[in-house]
């Protein structure tokens, strides 16, 4: 492969820079903090519950929360309130104290890849613009941002609910051509979702990085990337060629 030629790159936030990982560590945690706090109530089957009512509510909510219609607060809120009626504890103030416990897990375990700050330090010393593009509410999507450090360290942060328009439209890459400065043939978009980061990079004219770093095998349906990478590492090796 020869190497890429390009005056801006986009990232995705979700399993692209941000492992995520910690989603089923934060709610074990918060459990086992509310459990400790009602002797009623037994970590394990909180647990359970919770991420039982998650999956049940998160195919309702996906698309409000996405399109900005549904915050993060009001998510979590509900979730907490599905789990909690299970066990017919679902009073106010402990929704709001699960709720709280357990963002503050999530706060504590949000942590980059390790490839991503390198390939944005590589990027940035090459004049090249970084733009993350993100599907899902503004609140959680800044917040991760903000808790990485990577705010001021990116040129760009494209959301798709403060746009009302979620990847793989390319309206939202448009957006972040428009913030870049840079034609979309100018561009790469790298991220993990075949659907919404390759399907909306190729619908818009940008090259199309597919990061499939648990080596997972595309459905017969799914958009054809013009490149795969592994790692973050592998795209910065591709981009390095100077010019
Ligand atoms: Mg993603």
């Amino acid at each position: 492969m020869s190497d890429l030629r390009v005056d801006a790159v986009f990232l995705d936030l979700d399993s692209t820079i941000l492992d995520e990982s910690y989603v089923i560590a934060a709610s074990i945690a918060a459990c086992k903090v509310i459990a400790a706090e009602h002797p009623e109530l037994d970590a394990a089957a909180l647990a359970r519950a919770n991420y039982e009512a998650w999956n049940e509510y998160w195919p309702e909510i996906e698309l409000g929360w996405v399109l900005g219609n549904v915050s993060t607060d009001e998510l979590r809120h509900e979730t907490w309130h599905r789990t909690l009626a299970r066990f017919g504890a679902s009073s106010e103030e402990l929704i709001a104290r699960a709720s709280e416990v357990h963002h503050e897990f999530e706060l504590a375990e949000y942590l980059p890849f390790d490839d991503v700050v390198p390939l944005i330090e590589e990027l940035r010393r090459r004049g090249i613009k970084v733009v993350v593009i993100t599907n899902g509410a503004s609140d959680v999507q800044r917040e991760k941002l903000e808790v990485l450090g990577l705010t001021d360290f990116v040129d760009g942060v494209i959301v798709s609910g403060e746009l009302g328009i979620e990847k793989p439209d390319p309206r939202i890459f448009g957006a972040a051509l428009a913030v870049a400065g840079v034609a979309a043939d100018r561009a790469v978009h790298v991220g993990d979702s075949l659907r919404s980061d390759v399907g909306g990079a190729l619908a818009s004219g940008i090259t199309a990085v597919w990061l499939n770093r648990e080596d997972a095998v595309p459905g017969p349906d799914d958009p054809a990337p013009d490149l795969e990478v592994a790692s973050l590492a592998e795209l910065g090796a591709l981009l390095g060629g100077r010019g």
